[in-house]
């Protein structure tokens, strides 16, 4: 049996794949095993930061996979320490607990803060609010907190104690958060699954306000915005606002899987020895890959992401066939006249990986996608976007 057929048989039904196998790649370029080779404008959904097998982040993986790949969290090890620091000084956070997945690291902190509401104000004050059309995740709780509805038919009942304000509505919010018994809101700066749609200003704003009256949690999910993802380091800094908690996974491990929730000061004492835990979490060759991931998003990668994103947003806005541009950095959605599945296929036919997001094609390229690179698939996508049917 071909790769096709194996999967198809032995994997389970849970995933619609693309008809390609994908073999090797090297920065912005995959090759499948036909040999044909593609733009990667999707990066395994915004995980390969730098692209595939990046040198840098090789170098670190490997140097650390052949010093000591595992330990369990018996023991300290350099890589985890020195990521929680590298985090921390870069965030203005305190601590930080290392697991293996975004939906893990959003466990963490719906832990935190319902360990903090209930020491505080009691049991009763458990209430995580989150937002309409948002994701955090697919276990039992981060499903709860996803706030659409398809996700949850098949799986009731899901763990209590969540309520969901539409995005970008004030009065929603106003009206949810004294209502009472909120420990939490929880929101991505940039809704990704949900399509691409970025928070407002005012509503973030609002959030804050809100929370500081009521000393309710601030949790940031940044699985996706995260690591430079929106042009910043985390997608709350483009808001001039600092979360009590964030979350992030997909780009911190730059392609090995690596969840950390980031704790605050004022939360950062909440879970104490034996609260919380995992066998992997802090994994020291994801750790050390993640260093060097990190450590190379800086003002100058920062000051490229916001220059590739503007190129971006001016060529497809002007583009026949697209009607919106939405989203901030390199996490981009696009609105085509065209089906934006017919859209996807045509554009891998001719070369580009896209990914969609509800009804959008969904942009996340490497970080560093050089520029003749990211002009070319731009062109693609305009091409395919613009061709009557
Ligand atoms: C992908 C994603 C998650 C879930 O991450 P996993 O690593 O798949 O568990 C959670 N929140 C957001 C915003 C995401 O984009």
């Amino acid at each position: 049996m071909n790769i096709k057929e194996l999967d198809k048989q032995y994997i389970a039904n849970t995933y619609g794949r693309f008809p390609v196998t994908l073999q090797k790649g090297k920065g912005s370029i995959a090759i499948a095993d036909d040999g044909k080779e593609y733009i990667d404008m999707a990066t395994g959904i915004a995980v390969n930061t730098f692209g595939f097998c990046d040198d840098i982040w090789v170098s670190a993986v490997a140097e650390q996979l052949m010093e000591l790949q595992h330990t369990s969290n018996l023991y300290y090890t350099g890589p985890c320490a020195r990521l929680a620091q590298l985090i921390c000084e870069r965030t203005g956070m305190s601590k930080v607990f290392f697991s293996n997945s975004g939906a893990e690291a959003n466990e963490c902190a719906i832990k935190v803060a319902r360990k903090y509401a209930a020491d505080k104000y009691g049991k009763d004050r458990n209430v995580i609010l989150t937002l309409r059309n948002s994701f955090h995740g697919r276990t039992i709780t981060t499903l709860s907190a996803t706030g659409q509805d398809v996700f949850h038919n098949d799986f009731l009942p899901l763990t209590e104690g969540f309520d969901y304000v539409e995005a970008n509505n004030i009065q929603d919010l106003e009206a949810k958060v004294k209502s009472g018994n909120i420990a939490a809101i929880m929101f991505e700066l940039v809704q990704g699954e949900g399509g691409v749609m970025p928070l407002t200003q005012e509503f973030v704003d609002r959030i804050f306000e809100l929370s500081a009256e009521y000393d309710i949690i601030t949790i940031a999910d940044e699985v996706q915005t995260g690591n430079g993802r929106t042009g910043a380091l985390y997608a709350y800094m483009n808001y001039g606002v600092k979360p009590d908690v964030f979350s992030t996974a997909k780009g911190l491990g730059g392609g090995l899987p690596l969840g950390a929730t980031v704790l605050s000061d004022k939360v950062q004492n909440v879970l104490g020895a034996g609260d919380h835990g995992s066998t992997f979490g802090g994994n020291p060759v994801c750790c050390a890959g993640a260093v060097s991931i990190l450590s190379r998003i800086d003002d100058a990668l920062l000051a490229d992401v916001k220059a590739k994103s503007e190129y971006i947003i001016s060529e497809l806005t002007a583009a026949n066939g697209v009607t919106a541009v939405d989203g901030m950095g390199l996490m981009l959605g696009i609105t085509t006249v065209r089906p934006v599945d017919d859209v996807v296929k045509e554009c891998m036919d001719k070369g580009v990986l896209v990914i969609k997001a509800k009804q959008k094609l969904r942009l996340l390229p490497a970080l560093n996608i050089d520029w003749d690179t990211l002009k070319e698939a731009v062109e693609i996508i305009k091409t395919v976007c613009s061709t009557e049917v």
